[in-house]
């Protein structure tokens, strides 16, 4: 039998090296806190990456995982099932869309819109007309396809050819999509706020222009809500405070609250494009992840929630402010709603993690978005005193790596 002992160690030994996690093991949450298997317990403003919108073991999450988990869990597409059609059915309530794909991730949401606009493409124009278009520090996913459509370079590189066609574009450059979007141009690909690339935010006025070009073109534009939907921005989706309506939108992240499903959202017209068999999936859409997605959609939707989500993003973003010129820290603190980036001043550039990391010590857990950035993505219904404690231990954090730093400086 194995030795069930395990601890962050046991990582390095049995696991695929591809992640560097953290120096303690989560056990247990419940809302906005976590504890670890020391028992050390920690204030959770990283919402497992933008995933865990209503916190952790939320009870009516809780409940409708043992409803249904004790009726269906899987059937494979050859079958629909009731939680995905309901799912589908709020989801087009909600938005522009009409049709939806549903997959397990971001990545497999993104590569479902893809492959879907290069096929209206050939179908509506022809071969020719297969240029996607994305931006630099986009991020978009790990399969082949989704990183290289991606503007991180590094994630496409060394692992042979990628797929052709894709054009990288400066982000918020009008000029420079309104040069390159033509008749070859078969889709747009956007983050309305870049996330991974270190929370930037869309100018409105660059999505519209992307909008314009792509119907000039009959290019399809694509809005990557991975991270920005599901509420995260205080909108249900980001793409609603903007003015302009994307043509196949992509969802994941909070869509599950950490149970695993993406969807790609659409119009009937172009999802006629995608015939039986043209794409598919083995779990995507099962009902135990439809039903769980179902009642995050219905409660995250709800307007006094969406409020909250401004009220508590107002006061974060104060404080962060306040911290950062207490300590003469950020150059800028930005982002929207409960997706907040605080970029490091040019003393501290290079460094996020090490605050990262020195917050874990304080108890409290953050993210980087780059190597310059602290991103803050914490459950959407976090407590305002989880907000504060998380902070005040923040402070601590900080006071710890920049008096280490003055230190070093003054030997
Ligand atoms: C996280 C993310 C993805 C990838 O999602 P996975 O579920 O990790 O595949 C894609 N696009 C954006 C904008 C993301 O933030």
């Amino acid at each position: 039998m194995n030795d069930l002992a395990v601890n962050r160690q046991t990582f390095d030994e049995v696991m695929v090296p591809v992640f560097s996690p953290a120096s303690f093991v989560p056990a247990r949450g419940a809302g906005s806190r976590l504890w670890d298997t020391e028992g050390r317990e920690y204030v959770d403003f990283t919402g497992g990456i933008a995933v865990t919108a209503l916190g952790h073991s939320h009870p009516e999450l809780v409940r409708v995982l043992h409803e249904q988990g004790e009726k269906l869990w899987h059937v494979s597409n050859a079958y629909t099932n009731e939680p995905v059609l309901r799912l589908a059915k709020r989801l087009e309530a909600l938005t522009f869309a009409d049709r939806a794909f549903f997959a397990n991730s971001g990545a497999e949401a993104n590569e479902a819109a893809l492959k879907l606009a290069r096929r209206v493409a050939l179908e509506r124009h022809g071969a020719d007309k297969i240029e996607i278009i994305s931006f630099t520090q986009s991020f978009h996913g790990r399969t082949l396809f989704t990183v290289s459509v991606g503007g991180q370079p590094k994630y496409a590189e060394g692992f042979g050819p990628v797929p052709a066609g894709i054009t990288h574009l400066p982000y918020n450059d009008i000029e420079a999509a309104r040069a390159a979007i033509g008749p070859k141009t078969c889709a747009v690909i956007v983050e309305p706020i870049q996330g991974e690339g270190g929370v930037l935010p869309a100018d409105p006025a660059f999505l519209r222009a992307l909008r314009e070009a792509c119907d000039a073109h009959g290019a399809l534009l694509i809005f990557d809500e991975v991270q920005t939907g599901v509420g995260r921005t205080g909108h249900f989706y980001a793409y609603m405070d903007t003015g302009v309506t994307p043509d196949i939108l992509t969802t994941a992240k909070s869509l599950g609250n950490g149970f695993p499903i993406g969807a790609m959202l659409t119009t009937k017209e172009i999802a006629a494009h995608f015939k039986v068999g043209v794409h598919g999936t083995t779990y995507g859409g099962n009902p135990l992840g439809a039903a769980i997605a179902d009642k995050v959609v219905e409660l995250v939707s709800d307007p006094a929630l969406l409020e909250g989500v401004k009220q508590r993003s107002a006061r974060l973003t104060a404080k962060l402010e306040a911290i950062g010129k207490r300590f003469e820290l950020f150059k800028e603190v930005r982002g929207k709603g409960l997706l907040i980036g605080a970029e490091l001043v040019t003393a501290y550039a290079g460094r996020a993690k090490d605050f990262v990391n020195a917050a874990a010590k304080h108890g409290v857990m953050l993210l980087i978005a780059g190597p310059d950035v602290l991103r803050f993505a914490p459950s959407l219904v976090i407590p305002e005193s989880d907000i504060d404690e998380g902070l005040a231990r923040l402070e601590k954090a900080i006071e710890e790596v920049t008096g280490a730093t003055a230190d070093a400086a003054a030997r």
